[in-house]
């Protein structure tokens, strides 16, 4: 399963992945995961929301056991972000059939569409509209880069939009959603290689638009002008000390620049902020303090900035009693925190959730050099093959 996913959507300058929404690398991963299910004998089925899910027993079942992951990526992604996840729940079904497990629930394996959030700008797309925490109504004013609306790019791809929302009969009847991941940071690297998650902090996008005057780059005294770079080049910076003084992490690691010439002024810098901290009110004193003093320097400057949250994650606590009963048939595997977010975290709001993260050595994620030992991924398949056996089997 590995190599055949390996190729799809890599890009062979970068070594990166990209996996994005309804494009024509999803489309080569959307159908590996349907022959994947066909393989296997399971019952392929695709959601309203463009979710694809492979049901062993009655999708109509009540009391399901779900597990998987995502397959897109983030732009020059890692092959093991979302895939991971995918490939082990694959690979735990055929352990525990291998092992002649008795299936007392319906299990399922699915592929939440657009994790990542890259086309469109909001994460967690697919699994966002299952729970109903993003309303149809919003989604279909979302455009990409090039001004396509997520409905038209759901229908290029030949997926019917007309009836994306909230599915909350799917959801009810799901007793638990477990999602392996690759750990995106350094807490396992020097123990066990599999660990329970604990809670995800609460994050956001925020984006600050920076408007001054575009002008001559030759011509145009120093004290002539509306500069909106240096606005954005001293929020970034303060953005970053503001952070470490909080224990908590800002990121801005996208930028739009108008008219984006090397010879002109920039008439707008559009920078885009992640932010997260461990609970909700350092994030937003947080946010609060980057805003400030971007809008200290921005009279300075000469320069008008607007703040807009794109979006909001809420702390997620995963579900208590089936975190400790994972730990407990992974003979004490550790609890970790994530400052990363995950379709598992949406659906905690809405049904009993857990994950499991597999060892990153270098911790390095969202990058082409993110990376998993093979014998820490098959320890991985084994635990996860544990939990499904321990929640739905006799
Ligand atoms: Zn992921």
């Amino acid at each position: 399963m590995w190599a055949e996913l390996l190729p799809v959507g890599r890009s062979a300058a970068s070594g990166g992945y990209r996996r994005h929404a309804w494009n024509s690398a999803d489309a080569e991963c959307r159908a590996w995961f349907e022959q994947q299910a066909r393989n296997r004998g399971l019952h392929y089925e695709l959601d309203r929301n463009g979710n694809q899910w492979a049901w062993l027993g009655d999708p109509q079942g009540e009391g399901a056991v779900v597990t998987g992951s995502h397959l897109d990526s983030v732009p020059d992604g890692g092959a093991f972000d979302g895939p991971l996840g995918v490939v082990s729940s694959f690979a735990a079904l055929d352990e525990l059939r291998g092992r002649g497990a008795r299936f007392a629930k319906p299990v399922a394996v699915v592929n939440f569409g657009d994790e990542e959030g890259a086309r469109f700008g909001v994460a967690c797309i697919g699994s966002r509209l299952t729970a109903g925490v993003l309303a149809p109504e919003q989604a279909v004013e979302l455009r990409d880069a090039d001004g396509v609306r997520l409905p038209d790019a759901m229908e290029r791809a030949g997926y019917d939009p007309s009836a994306i929302g909230a599915d909350r009969d799917r959801l009810s009847r799901i007793g638990a959603f477990v999602e392996l991941h690759v750990e995106q940071g350094r807490y396992l690297a020097e123990g066990q290689p599999v660990g329970v998650a604990g809670a995800i902090w609460p994050h956001g996008r925020w984006r600050f638009d920076f408007h001054g005057e575009a002008n001559h780059a030759g011509t145009t005294r120093l004290d002539d002008r509306r500069d909106p770079m240096l606005t954005y080049a001293t929020t970034v910076l303060a953005a970053r000390k503001k952070a470490r003084l909080a224990g908590a992490l800002a990121t801005f690691g996208k930028i739009a620049v108008e008219p984006n010439g090397t010879n002109a002024i920039a008439s707008l810098v559009r920078g885009w902020l992640d932010s997260r901290a461990a609970d909700e009110a350092t994030l937003t004193e947080l946010v609060e303090q980057i805003h400030r003093s971007a809008a200290e320097r921005a009279e300075r400057d000469g320069v008008r900035v607007e703040l807009t949250r794109e979006s909001y994650t809420p702390v997620v606590d995963f579900d208590v009693p089936l975190r400790d009963r994972i730990a407990a048939t992974l003979h004490g595997a550790p609890v970790l925190p994530t400052g990363a977010g995950h379709d598992a975290g949406i659906l905690a709001s809405a049904i009993p959730t857990a994950m499991l993260f597999v060892r990153n050595p270098s911790g390095v994620s969202h990058s082409p050099t993110e990376h998993a030992e093979l014998p820490d991924c098959l320890a991985g398949v084994s635990a996860l093959a544990d939990v499904l056996e321990d929640l739905a089997c006799q």
